[in-house]
């Protein structure tokens, strides 16, 4: 059980972990209400400083400078750039760790390069009873499409319905980079990747920098989805609805990759509305 210092409120439990003498899995955390942090911050500063945090939320909570990139190009309305905002959720979710090796590939159009992986298996499993997804990466405008998994043998018939909806605004793909998981290597998956006459690119086994680009997109799922579950107080099998909802925003948000566009801005040629989140 844990205390916050200067109230003694109980923050949360956990138990220890069997066969660990110092590592604790956290079983509730109840941090004080976002709220009141905006209400704090809203009465003692002016009232576009709480919006700030909002659209810091809304917006999977983007980091500060390509927020504030969104709100001086006028995205987002009015309003003001907090420099000193700190987010709870960010510190308890994200996780500092050295960054992978920035990828050397630049696709001269979208579907030239897709870039996959799969994840899993969940500590939770979701209401679908889902344990992993796999993402596709298009190099060219680095827009994620995700896709859940009960099992990695699922993977051939989900990247048939990826290709397909490919089909429907661009010429085939013509390379898929991967690592060299079984479920890539498999006699039915290497079939049908023949006649759409796509190239398998294959990473040597255990090189994950090799397959960078996926990987620091994991990273920036998984960590992000944990943000959104710790400040909204829903419970981890919700993870699913997390991610999904991190790459929508994913989607929708500036990359320093390509010159503050947003992915699908790059890919479908129209900037992305804010208004409904
Ligand atoms: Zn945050």
């Amino acid at each position: 059980m844990f205390y916050d210092c200067r109230t003694g409120t109980v923050l949360g439990t956990g138990h220890r972990r069997r066969g660990s003498p110092s590592l604790y899995v956290l079983d509730t955390l109840r941090l004080p209400h976002i709220s009141a942090h905006v209400s704090s911050a809203a009465s003692s500063s002016s009232p576009s400083t709480s919006s700030f945090a909002k659209w810091h939320h809304r917006l999977g909570h983007l980091c500060g400078s390509r927020l504030s990139n969104l709100i001086n190009k006028g995205c987002l309305g009015p309003t003001s750039i907090e420099s000193s905002f700190h987010c709870k959720g960010c510190k308890l979710g994200k996780q500092i760790q050295l960054p992978y090796s920035i990828s050397d590939s630049h696709a001269a159009k979208p579907f030239d390069l897709i870039h996959s992986d799969v994840w899993g298996p969940a500590p939770f499993v979701t209401k679908g009873g889902h344990k992993y997804y796999v993402i596709f990466i298009d190099d060219y405008s680095r827009y994620t499409w995700i896709y859940f998994m009960k099992h990695h043998s699922q993977l051939c018939s989900i990247y048939q319905s990826f290709v397909r909806m490919v089909h429907t605004i661009s010429t085939p793909i013509k390379v898929l980079r991967s690592d060299s998981g079984g479920e890539y290597l498999s006699t039915a998956f290497r079939q049908f990747l023949l006649p759409e006459g796509t190239l398998a690119q294959l990473s040597c086994p255990g090189a994950h920098a090799q397959n960078g680009v996926v990987e620091r997109k994991h990273r920036h799922l998984i960590e992000t989805a944990r943000t959104l579950l710790i400040s909204s107080f829903v419970p981890s099998h919700f993870w699913g609805e997390a991610v999904t909802t991190v790459v929508y925003l994913i989607n929708r948000q500036p990359s320093s990759k390509l010159s503050g566009q947003c992915p699908g801005e790059v890919l479908y040629g129209t900037p992305p509305s804010y208004d409904h989140l």
